[in-house]
């Protein structure tokens, strides 16, 4: 078979694989072999299945390819942070960050390549959607910054953020994959309480992780709490509207019993007002919840502009008053572009 026409075989199931081998006569656990290889070791090609006869080895060489991503490029921020340049086997690139603290080394991981939605904020939303990225893709990018917590920080990686390049809930198929190979203890044995999945606010994909009980923390990216302005920020808002989205927070709330975090960037003259404050205490009564207050990461317009620190503080006070936990994150990452909506492949470019 040309190299062209074969399947990679990491789209194939623990199923397929076992049953790859009874068609070709021989047992079917030669596939749990495979797949401990491909996504608990996560090697790259099939001369190093150790266990496997050469035989069997060529068989699978015959059929398949791994298709893997390569780290193109590695910048390092002064504050530790890392961010890799991934190129995947069609030349495209993603990128994700490695973000070190005192107690955690955090996966920042990318979903698809460029984004289709138009937040008017964001450094991602300028790049088009071009593809979704496949499981392994997303799943290759943990396992690579695995490796380099280890490398750089002596420690595995303790938490995954689906915060890079793109929108999770529009690949949510690929996602469950990559999450269920993260997670499973035949892949890297990772808990799922580790991982959060950041969302612009799709309510019918969040309805439909209610229903799935996906073990996994949920973000939302909400940034104003008022319908008119958010659909100035996040132009497809309109078809997403809020109201649609308390009722798929609600349905999540009473499905899971897991808080929300919503995810809020206060811009000067924007969403600073009382009113924007006033309207956030009220939609966070919907469930329990967690606001991350981020500080904005300049992607050169400046129509955009960070809050005064007393705009902030009111945000804060209003909130805690209603007893809400609320937090305040600083950027990291900011010197080298790898900080939140900064994701760009703007090394790549240059
Ligand atoms: N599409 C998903 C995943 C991307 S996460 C989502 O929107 O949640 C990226 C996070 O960074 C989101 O919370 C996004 O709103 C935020 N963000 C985007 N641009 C930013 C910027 N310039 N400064 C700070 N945060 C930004």
């Amino acid at each position: 078979m040309k190299p062209e026409t074969k399947k990679d075989i990491r789209s194939l199931s623990l199923e397929d694989l076992r049953l790859f081998f009874t068609q070709n006569h021989d047992q079917a656990f030669r596939g749990n072999q495979v797949y401990q290889w491909l996504w608990q070791k996560g090697i790259h090609n099939f001369e190093g299945m150790t266990n496997l006869s050469k035989s069997t080895r060529s068989l699978l060489e015959t059929h398949f390819v791994i298709n893997h991503i390569d780290i193109d490029q590695l910048q390092k921020s002064n504050d530790g942070t890392i961010k890799n340049a991934v190129k995947l086997h069609d030349n495209l690139v993603v990128e994700s960050v490695l973000i070190p603290t005192e107690t955690r080394t955090t996966a920042c991981v990318s979903s698809q390549v460029g984004c289709s939605l138009d937040c008017k904020f964001c450094a991602t939303a300028k790049i088009k959607r071009m593809r979704n990225l496949n499981a392994d893709e997303i799943y290759d990018q943990v396992v690579a910054m695995h490796q380099q917590s280890i490398l750089y920080f002596d420690r595995p990686l303790s938490n995954i953020v689906f915060m890079g390049m793109g929108e999770p809930l529009m690949n949510y198929k690929n996602l469950i994959n990559a999450i269920d190979k993260i997670t499973q203890s035949d892949g890297l044995g990772m808990s799922p309480t580790r991982i959060t999945v950041s969302t612009s606010g799709i309510p019918k994909m969040i309805m439909k992780m209610a229903d799935d009980q996906v073990r996994f923390g949920l973000a939302v990216s909400l940034h104003s709490a008022r319908q008119e302005l958010r659909e100035q920020l996040m132009p497809f808002a309109e078809k997403f509207p809020l109201n649609d989205l308390a009722e798929s927070i609600k349905y999540w709330y009473k499905k899971t019993a897991k808080a929300v975090t919503y995810e809020y960037v206060v811009w000067k003259g924007i969403n600073d007002g009382d009113e924007d404050i006033n309207a956030l205490v009220d939609f966070c009564k919907i469930s329990t919840c967690k606001v991350n207050l981020i500080e904005y990461n300049p992607i050169g317009d400046d129509q955009f502009l960070q809050a005064n620190k007393d705009r902030i503080g009111a945000y804060e006070s209003a909130l805690e008053s209603e007893r809400i936990i609320v937090t305040v994150r600083r950027s990291r990452g900011k010197d080298i572009d790898a900080a939140c909506g900064q994701l760009a492949n703007k090394a790549e470019r240059e």
